[in-house]
This record gives C-alpha cells, structure tokens and sequence, in this order.
C-alpha cells in the first residue's frame, strides 16, 4: 500500500495500512467457537455457484480477497477508547480509558495511526497525557498491528520499573491484550525486559545501556523522557540513533520521542520538535470563537492573589472562566485536525520563508500564495503546556509560580513542567568582586538568628585540609560561618583529631540554644583509605564519606554505593548539579536562596569560589556541561561549598519551619531587605539518603 495515496482528508479508520498475521488471530479471538477460522462461509458457495466460469474466477478473486482483508482498522484513540481500561496502581482514575478526558492527546495519539508519519516529537507538560498516550500507543500495535516494538528509557533501571508498573498491570485490565503476551512460566522468552506476543515482540532498554540497545530490528521505537538520556550509550554514541537504526528495515516504521523539555540548547526534545511540523493545540474562544494555542501571556491576576488568575482571549479580550476554559479544550478535540495545527515556518511561492497563518481542515498549514498545501515530511511535533489540562487549574498554576519565582533552580523546573518550555541558562560565572562587594557584619559565636542548621564540607589536600562550615535557614538561604584551613600530614593522627576538632564544633544561637554541626561530608578522592578509616566510625554522626562524578546526576544521590571490600558506603555527589545552583544562588542579591558571606572573608576566597565556568561541550553532536577552572586557579573553596550544600541534601527529615520556632528566629527575609515577594518555606530537600538498615544488613555496622 502505497504510503503517499492516502491523503490526509480520508476518514482514518479507513485509511489504515493492513497488518501483517493481524487479520487471523483477530477472528481467532472473535469467534472461539467452531466453524474454524480459515473455513469458507457458506455464503460464498451461494454467491459462487449460478455463475460463468469468468464470473466465478473474479467472485473467487474478490472472496479470498475479502477473506485476508482485515477489519478495518481503528486509530490509536479510537482503539484507547474502545478497549483499553487504565489500571488502579497507575492511574487516579481507573476504568475505561476516555480521550475526551484528555483532548489533547487525540492528535498525539492518531498521529500513529497515520501512514503519512513516520516521526512523532511529543514536547510536553508533566502528568497531562505523554505517559498514557505512550501507554496507548504500545497496547494498540500490541492488539491490531503486532509488530517489533522497542520502550527506550534514560535508564535500564526505569526500564524495568515502566515494565513492571505500566506495561504489564496494562495486560491483565485490558481484555484486548490478556492471554496476548504469555507471562513467564509458559514462554521462557519472555521476561521483564522482553516479552513476546503472536506476531509481534516488546523490548524495554534503557539509554544508558549499550547492551540493551543492541538488539533486533524493530519497527516502532518509542523513546521516553529523551531529556534525560545520557549524551552517549557508553561508548557507542547517542542512544537515540543507535535504536532509530535498527528501524531502518521497515518502510513502515514510527518513532516517538517524548519529553518535558530541559536545557535550552541541550534538550533533545526540542531539537526534534523544531525538525518537526511544530503542531499546536489550538483552542476555541467560548466567547468569539477565534482559536489560539494557550498562552503564559494571557494568564492575568491581580498582585499577590494568585486565586484571582484567569485566561484572556488575545482576540476578543474577554475573561474564561475556569468552566470555559474546560469546555473550549474539550471542544477543539472536535475538529477535524483534533485541535492540531502545523505551526512551522516553510517556504513556497518563490522560497520565501512563511509563518503559517491558514489550514485546512485537518490542521495542514497552506500556502497564502498558491493556496497549497506546505511539504510534510512525515515528521509530526506536538508541543503541549499546562494551561490545557484538564487536571489542573489557572489558579493553582500561577500560585506555584509565584512560589517558585525566586528560586532560579525551582523557577526552571516550573519553566519546564508546566510551560513545557526549555530553560535558558544566564550567565554561569560569578564575578568575585562583586560578592566581595556583598559580604556582610555577621559573627559566627552566636549565629546569625536566622541560621536553623548547620553543615560542614571538608576537603582534604596532601598537605592540609580546608572546611566550610555553613548555616542554613528558611528560604533556602545560606551563611557562610567559618572556612578553616589546617595544614598537617594526613598520614598522622593529629591531623585527623584536628579535623574531628573542626566538625565537632559547638555555635551558639541567639535564643540560648546551642547548635551543633549535623552532618558533614568529607571528599575521599585524595587519601582515600585514610578519609574511609575517619569516616566511618563516624558514620552515626553523619559524617559522610564522599566522591564527586560529574554529569546530570542529583545533588545527593538516591542510595549509598557499599564498598563491601572497605566496609563503607560512600555517597556519590552530583557536583556539576551542585556547581550550577550554587553560581546561579550566588548571583542572587536578597531574599530566598541568597548566600551570605562574612566580612572576615578575603579576596582570594572569593576567587577560589568563582574559579570555575560552565563550559558546553559536546560528545556526538549532544551538548552537555561540564565545569572547568584554568590550570592555575584553586577552588578548594567552591568544593567545601559544594560538599557543605550536598550535606544539606542529605537530611531529609529536618523541618525547618519547626525548628524556627523552636528557635523563635526572626522572620526570614530581615537581612538583607528583600524584594516584594513574601518569604516560602524550603520544599522538603529531594533526594532521600538511604535508611541505616540498609548497611546493617550488608553487614556493615554503624
Ligand atoms: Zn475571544
Ligand atoms: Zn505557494
């Protein structure tokens, strides 16, 4: 079937591609009974026998031809709505699957079904559709279109959780699929991470994992969160070509890439979606009917009432209310381009690029010279914001962005989740003079009232150590209480007393109490076996030995890594993460996130923090950062910053908001005067460190 017949306009159930071995097992299941499937019905016969020997030649023609067509065959959401049932484990709303309750992921979920795509680059909000649509896309070819399919994701790890939790609860509550994929006691084949079907198999594989990657061809690939893959499959190259290679045996193959977005200039998933035909979902005005993609820019409130947001129509300048808002999304699903239309620029006419300003009816953008269609090359893009779920509301997303406004780290997270929107990095170097020019009249005996917990940093040097002792308070705010340099011989016991001297520390607060360092991490990269042999019968204080590794890792990481040998675990620190929030909190001038520093501190301190820049490399053809400093500088002390925040990280438990008043410290924004905004408590710090029992029962005490 040629793939260029078949047009856009035709009506998509009966503009399918016909499925190899589909037809069969789809009577099979139809009809368990007898007559058996491949027996001619005695209908046939009837229509055959008073014929001329021509006539029957052409009535036995169209017979068989009849009897290997298959039925015709649904689009994606047509198949989502006819049969698949979402799970209770993973789905708010078990049940029946309803696209109407998720309108946009129509388009998204078609685009599948349509021979004229081979490409799909889904860019999108968290929790509106990407993950089900995905999940839709995997059930229908499993049960109208077995296939070879391939689920990429970043890690071999999710991988096998995606498995585990979507795929196979999705086989036991769909009936279409139940008994499809033989579980493992009947086909030894089939095991987490690949199961088979009749006529088609499954294959899980995790970007970060050449092996998996290597494979057999594959007809659909999908690829999830692509943002979040590694620049390389170890050492073989970007996981996404190596998976869209083994496709290219098939005429007929789709690839889908999904993400929220990240980075500008190093997200994947815009990348493509700028390669792509860029749909948008256009929106219907409940009050003058013009449609329009939603926009951030027309979410208006009155300061500081977040319960006061609304929608604007950019046409009319009428206000949607929250009802409208739902009808109008639910609306533009009705469409004949499912809300959908191609917003990237082409050209034609004499070459001239052109921003689409007509479509047809099924979302195609249109020439204003010649009245034609733009060139699709089969590469469809769909890029969705929060402002066109269903699950949420205007209001709640504004008041998270006014929490999230004066935090650069949070800010960016809600850039990405919410606009689905890549973030831009300003400036990532910090001028020394100017925090120079910043330092402030504070002791560190008593404590600023404002610190609620204290952490240290130790970096140990052939010839000395250096520790940072930092405070921490409401607002992610810092202050810096005192940078120790000690110089000794690692090789002695003094200078190991003399560490445990510094992180033994008492300060006093201004309430009376007194406050003591609560964890610390110490870097075992120099004098490694000497940093264990310190760190670990001190391990119930919370003195951590640590490592640093580069890459998008988290600050601190989700578990220990056991040196079973050593008897120690030790705690792999996302320093590149760490570098980044904290040049990007060093360029905050007041307020929440702000660092505060001593007047005692000299100029080269200030330097030694500043040595480093974020540099943008890149390894076949992905940027990624690293952070470099020239072969002169020192940056002892940006790495005792770094440890000193990672050991914030690590306590997860701590209430901050408690112990203020426990403390009862003075509101957090006094010092320095802050901007407009009122202060917002720290989110509980993300990664998790790994319960105690877990060393018990590797055997090693603590
Ligand atoms: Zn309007
Ligand atoms: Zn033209």
């Amino acid at each position: 079937m040629s793939r260029t017949a078949t047009s856009l306009t035709m009506s998509p159930a009966s503009s399918r591609p016909a499925g190899k071995g589909q037809g069969a097992r789809r009577r099979v299941r139809a009809s368990p009974g007898p007559p058996p499937p491949d027996a001619p019905t005695p209908n046939i016969l009837d229509e055959i026998r008073p014929l001329s020997r021509q006539q029957l030649s052409r009535a036995v023609r169209q017979a068989i031809a009849r009897s290997c067509a298959p039925p015709p065959k649904r689009t994606v959401s047509e198949w989502a709505d006819a049969k698949r049932m979402l799970s209770p484990e993973a789905s708010s709303e078990p049940g029946r699957w309803s696209t109407e309750r998720v309108a946009p992921a129509k388009g998204v979920m078609d685009a599948f079904s349509d021979p004229e795509v081979e490409k799909v680059s889904v860019m999108a909000c968290t929790q509106v559709f990407k993950t089900e649509s995905l999940n839709n896309v995997v059930a229908n070819f499993i049960d109208q279109d077995p296939s070879p399919i391939m689920v990429l994701q970043p890690t071999l790890t999710m991988a096998e959780a995606w498995s585990k939790d979507r795929l196979v609860p999705m086989l036991r509550d769909t009936p279409a699929l139940q008994g499809l994929v033989e579980n493992k006691s009947k086909a030894s084949e089939n095991t987490i991470l690949h199961k088979t079907f009749p006529g088609g198999h499954i294959t899980m594989a995790g970007a970060n994992s050449p092996a998996s990657l290597a494979s057999r061809p594959i007809r659909v690939v999908l690829c999830d969160e692509v943002d979040r893959y590694p620049p390389s499959a170890g050492k073989e190259g970007d996981p996404v070509s190596l998976v869209v290679e083994r496709t290219e045996t098939f005429w007929n193959r789709k690839i889908g890439l999904f993400s929220t977005p990240t980075v500008k200039g190093k997200s994947r998933i815009e990348a493509s979606y700028n390669e792509s035909d860029q749909r948008r979902f256009f929106v219907p005005c409940p009050h003058c009917g013009e449609r329009h993609p939603l926009k951030w820019t027309q979410v208006k409130w009155e300061e500081g009432q977040p319960e006061t947001a609304a929608y604007w129509c950019e046409s009319c300048g009428c206000k949607w209310s929250e009802a409208e808002r739902l009808r109008a999304i639910r609306c533009a699903m009705s469409f004949p381009d499912r809300g959908w239309r191609q917003t990237a620029e082409f050209s034609c006419c004499g070459g001239e690029k052109r921003t689409p300003s007509q479509w047809d009816d099924v979302g195609h953008s249109l020439c204003p010279g010649c009245g034609k269609r733009s060139r699709f090359d089969g590469h469809a893009g769909f890029h969705l914001n929060k402002l066109a779920s269903p699950w949420t509301t205007i209001p709640k997303i504004v008041k998270k962005f006014l929490e999230s406004k004066p935090f650069p780290d949070r800010l960016k997270t809600w850039v990405n989740t919410t606009l689905a929107e890549t973030w831009e990095e300003s400036g990532e170097t910090v001028d020394a003079t100017g925090l120079l020019s910043r330092r402030e009249h504070y002791a560190a005996d008593p404590v600023p009232a404002w610190v609620l917990l204290i952490t240290a940093g130790a970096d140990i040097q052939p010839d000395r150590f250096e520790v940072e002792i930092l405070g921490h308070g409401l607002g992610e705010q810092t202050w810096s209480l005192d940078y120790v340099r000690h110089y000794g011989d690692p090789s002695t016991q003094a200078f190991w007393e003399a560490l445990d001297d510094v992180l033994e520390r008492r300060f006093k607060h201004p309430c009376g109490r007194e406050l003591r360092i609560e964890t610390a991490c110490v870097d075992s990269g120099d004098n490694t076996q000497l940093v264990y042999d310190f760190c670990r019968p001190r391990f119930g204080r919370r003195i951590y030995a640590i490592k640093g590794r580069g890459g998008p890792h988290p600050i601190w990481p989700e578990q220990a890594t056991v040196n079973k040998g050593k008897k120690i675990a030790i705690f792999l620190l996302g320093v590149d993460t760490a570098k980044s929030l904290i040049y990007k909190r060093l360029s905050i001038r007041g307020g929440p996130g702000c660092c505060h520093f001593p007047t005692r501190y000299s100029e080269t301190y200030f330097e030694q923090l500043t040595a480093e820049k974020a540099i943008t490399k890149h390894r076949n053809g992905f940027p990624y950062t690293v952070w470099e400093k020239s072969e002169s500088a020192r940056n002892e002390a940006l790495d005792c910053r770094v440890y000193a925040m990672a050991a914030r990280y690590s306590l997860t438990a701590i209430d901050l908001d408690r112990r203020a008043a426990l403390l009862s410290a003075p509101p957090p924004l006094a010092l320095p005067p802050a901007d407009s905004d009122p202060p917002t408590p720290p989110p509980p710090p993300k990664p998790k460190p790994p319960p105690r029992q877990r060393y018990r029962s590797r055997g090693i005490r603590v």
